[in-house]
């Protein structure tokens, strides 16, 4: 999972501010490396390992010139990432061009081996993306011939890549002195939003993951870019596209789950309303089970906003019984699982009196290997509640995601193969509860009635039907790998 903003801004002006204050907006979806490339005269680049405001120092800004210029914040995906595989991406010749990406390509190794070889394109990297610029590049200078740049050469290199490269992507770039594309998958798995701001010097042009990004920077958001959509803005400013495949549109639901701020708003669903409405999903399941709650307590954060309307749905009090140390960096990607344990400690101090004598029902967004939800469940219990009951405003993940979400092995699953009874016992709860993938589906839908997601993770049904057991093998083997 990864972010990006690409900017377009009026001739003569630096844009480097709108992407950094743009980056900063999305550092959730990848705070593993940061990178930005821009165009004056020239390629500028800075790119290194660590946080948005660890990585970029006065001294770069400055250098960092030009109107056109793309940024990215990287969340690795497949081992632990090097600097090397650090975004954007750029080629000097034939034609200078710097591209970001979000997702992930299913068929990066075949690429590389058969198409790439046989042009003798060595890749640099093991980065996914570097395979997409190269198929967009070849294609974009064989249409150019040292020409203009034009949306239908744009189109043409993003087809290529539509028909050759597999996956999820949503990517942004720039061609040097020319101005800004995007382009997002056949399926629109991964979330890119257009944004447009109006000024003394004519109009600019911002591209990102997500519309918080927009709305930070100060861009008042356009659309998002449909599934199979290529967007062109040229000298002229006037931004051109065209849908070039014609996939059904499958959007990622765990963006809604887990990974997006609640603040954006993807595909026409905000965010923050999806999070809601899968809190009072569960309301009714909850009172099914015959069970009782004295309070409800989010993990936090993700689950806050579901947790408030399921308490609420329930008539319960809603009540943050754990503080999280927001500087304890993520657990979920720490190397080991040792780490992993002892950190969600650290990340996560409980309020004795939220739960001491109480019945707690704790939701959190969703439960992965049940590292979190087992030491959660003890530090309920130690402090004192009758009864711990857990649920996840999620269905049990079972499957590896392919598209980017950096969701383990089926192996380390810990509902793959077990009911929710086992898992409950597992983490040491007295109960757990599930969303179903049905209620999930509406809840996040609303009142998007023609909306249909990617839900692969919960159910298997990996959209872009290429994904064989054996695919799934491959990637899980190097998974293991690279762990
Ligand atoms: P686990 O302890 O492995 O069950 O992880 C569950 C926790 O990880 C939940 O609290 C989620 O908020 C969080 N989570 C779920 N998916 C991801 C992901 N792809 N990256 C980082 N954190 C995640």
């Amino acid at each position: 999972m990864c972010g990006f903003i690409a900017v377009l801004g009026p001739e003569g002006q630096h844009v480097i501010q709108d992407v950094l204050t743009g980056l900063l907006a999305i550092q959730h979806r990848g705070q593993d490396a940061a990178g930005v490339v821009s165009f004056e005269g020239k390629f500028h680049a800075r790119k290194a390992r660590g946080l948005v405001r660890e990585v970029f120092e006065e001294r770069h800004l400055e250098r960092l010139r030009g109107n056109l210029a793309v940024g990215h914040v990287r969340y690795p995906t497949v081992g632990s990432g090097s600097e090397a595989d650090a975004q954007p991406f750029w080629l000097q010749f034939p034609t200078g061009i710097a591209m970001a990406h979000n997702g992930n390509v299913t068929n990066f190794h075949e690429l590389r081996r058969t198409q790439l070889a046989d042009r003798a394109i060595p890749l640099a990297s093991d980065c996914d993306l570097e395979a997409i610029l190269y198929v967009f590049a070849d294609e974009l200078c064989r249409r150019l011939e040292g020409g203009a740049v034009e949306a239908q050469h744009i189109y043409a290199a993003a087809r290529h890549v539509f028909e050759h490269v597999r996956g999820a992507y949503s990517v942004v770039g720039i061609v040097a002195g020319w101005g800004l594309f995007a382009f997002r998958d056949p399926y629109g798995i991964k979330p890119i939003v257009l944004g447009r701001r109006d000024g003394p010097g004519g109009p600019s042009f911002a591209v990102a993951s997500e519309s918080v990004v927009l709305e930070v920077a100060g861009y008042e958001r356009v659309r998002d870019l449909a599934a199979g959509e290529a967007l062109w803005i040229g000298r002229d400013r006037e931004p051109r596209s065209e849908v070039l495949a014609a996939r059904p549109h499958r959007p990622c639901v765990f963006e809604y789950v887990y990974f997006a701020r609640p603040d954006s708003v993807l595909d026409g669903v905000s965010v923050h309303a999806a999070r809601r409405r899968l809190g009072q999903a569960l309301a009714e399941p909850w009172r099914r089970t015959g069970l009782e709650a004295d309070v409800v307590i989010p993990v936090p954060e993700s689950a806050c906003t579901a947790a408030q309307a399921l308490a609420e749905a329930l008539g319960v009090p809603y009540r943050e019984g754990f503080v999280k140390n927001r500087y304890v960096g993520r657990t979920f990607i720490m190397p080991s699982d040792a780490e992993r344990v002892s950190s969600i400690r650290h990340k996560l101090n409980p309020i004795r009196s939220e739960f001491a004598g109480k019945r707690v029902l704790i939701l959190d967004d969703s439960i992965v290997r049940g590292n979190t939800s087992r030491q959660i469940a003890k530090i309920a219990r130690d402090m004192g509640a009758t009864k711990v009951y857990m649920a996840s405003y999620s269905p049990p993940l079972v499957h590896p995601c392919l598209y980017g979400i950096d969701m383990s092995t089926r192996r380390e699953f810990v509902a793959r193969g077990r009911t929710a009874e086992d898992v409950a016992r597992l983490i040491g709860a007295d109960h757990l509860l599930y969303q179903s993938v049905e209620d999930m589906v509406a809840a996040v839908r609303g009142d998007h009635a023609d909306l249909r997601f990617c839900r692969a993770c919960f159910d298997g049904a990996y959209p872009t039907g290429d994904v064989t057991a054996r695919v799934l093998e491959t990637i899980e083997d190097e998974r293991l790998a690279a762990q």
